[in-house]
């Protein structure tokens, strides 16, 4: 699944030793090039991954401090975990030219400057302009020297459109609520799909909650995926009315769990797992092992500031191993069950 494809130049022992642990450290040839800071205060540039960085020293977020360096250079270390995440699949953008907390752009199309290397898809969404992806290491670096801080990816490929891969529940605490009731939310979410015979898996979102995602063989297309988990968000909601609301809006979710699952239709689209927020902090959106969510603290526990010791507590273990492997498909029948289940209790 790593990405070795990129000619990135050979990475120095020093380079290695630095700050850059992260899962597959040592083991790619996509671990940090060297970048080099030229003379010159805040508007130095860099090179990463044979990207020429403008700006490098700039201050990104001054809730943190984070440079955009630190930013491109944390995309150049997570990559082959991260090419994955995206490789195919259509992808908006959130870029954020005055850093967190300015103006921000999502962009789903390429405008007036040009992305050298962002794979361009003509045709894939009719009526719009080109869908874009991101293939490749030179591709990343690109997007984030053009301020792309946000990564939101499709759950389809672009290869296979009209047929999702996955669907995504959207798991959003009302400020009120305790962190344990959304370990709580997630981990029912979890064993209402897994009575389903559905596997899933889970991830924070780098801001105020949890996603949970499950994988599909693609098979049913977007009004059918987007049916399944709206009958399922429903039967959530009202099996269990104390915990989780599915309607949108805070008057309806006061002490709950909001279960969106809106981000189910065509066109839709979620931030990247291993994708880091334009938000004050800098949240990275952090794959987990269901055995962790219990011990969880928020869904911003992990940013720029503190990822790398959570990449190097993992290892080269997968917290989403096995994901590759699932082979599972929605069905009119599931959805059917769900929506006759409504209001029974849950598990
Ligand atoms: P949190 O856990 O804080 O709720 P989140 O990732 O679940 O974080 P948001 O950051 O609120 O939720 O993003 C909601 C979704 O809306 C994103 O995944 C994205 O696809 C979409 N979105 C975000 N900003 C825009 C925008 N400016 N225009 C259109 N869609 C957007
Ligand atoms: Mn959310």
């Amino acid at each position: 699944m790593h990405d070795r494809s990129n000619g990135t130049r050979a990475t120095t022992a020093a380079a290695r030793s630095s700050r850059g642990t992260h899962p597959n450290a040592g083991a790619s040839s996509a671990a940090p090039t060297a970048a080099r800071p030229s003379r010159g205060g805040r508007a130095a540039t860099a090179e990463v991954a044979g990207i020429r960085i403008t700006s490098a020293r700039r201050v990104i977020d001054a809730a943190s401090g984070i440079r955009k360096l630190d930013l491109v250079r944390y995309y150049e270390r997570i990559a082959p975990w991260l090419l994955p995440q995206l490789r195919d699949r259509p992808v908006s953008l959130v870029r954020a030219p005055q850093g967190v907390g300015g103006e921000t752009f999502f962009q789903r199309h390429i405008g007036r400057v040009p992305f050298p290397g962002v794979t361009q898809h003509e045709g894939l969404d009719p009526g719009h302009p080109p869908l874009l992806t991101i293939d490749t290491l030179e591709a990343l670096i690109v997007v984030a020297q053009m301020d792309a801080i946000e990564l939101h990816t499709w759950n389809a490929h672009a290869t296979d459109i009209e047929r999702p891969d996955r669907v995504v529940f959207d798991l959003d605490p009302d400020p009120e609520l305790g962190w344990d009731r959304m370990i709580e939310a997630a981990l029912l979410t979890r064993a209402t799909l897994a009575d389903l015979g559905l596997e899933s898996f889970c991830k924070t979102s780098g801001g105020k909650g949890l996603h949970v995602v499950v994988p599909l063989t693609p098979e049913v297309g977007w009004d059918d995926a987007k049916a399944f988990s709206r009958a399922l968000a429903h039967h959530l909601a009202a099996s269990r009315p104390t915990q989780f609301s599915a309607t949108a809006g805070a008057e309806h979710r006061r002490k709950k769990v909001f279960i969106d699952y809106l981000r189910n239709a065509r066109g839709a689209s979620t931030a990247v797992a291993y994708g880091v927020r334009a938000r004050p902090g800098m949240g990275v959106s952090v794959p987990l092992t269901w055995g962790e969510v219990p011990q969880t603290t928020g869904g911003a526990q992990w940013t720029l500031a503190n990822i790398d010791a959570r990449l190097a507590d993992c290892g080269d273990a997968d917290p989403w191993a096995g994901y590759g492997r699932v082979r599972q498909r929605l069905s009119a029948a599931l959805t059917a069950r769900l929506e006759s289940d409504a209001g029974d209790a849950a598990p």
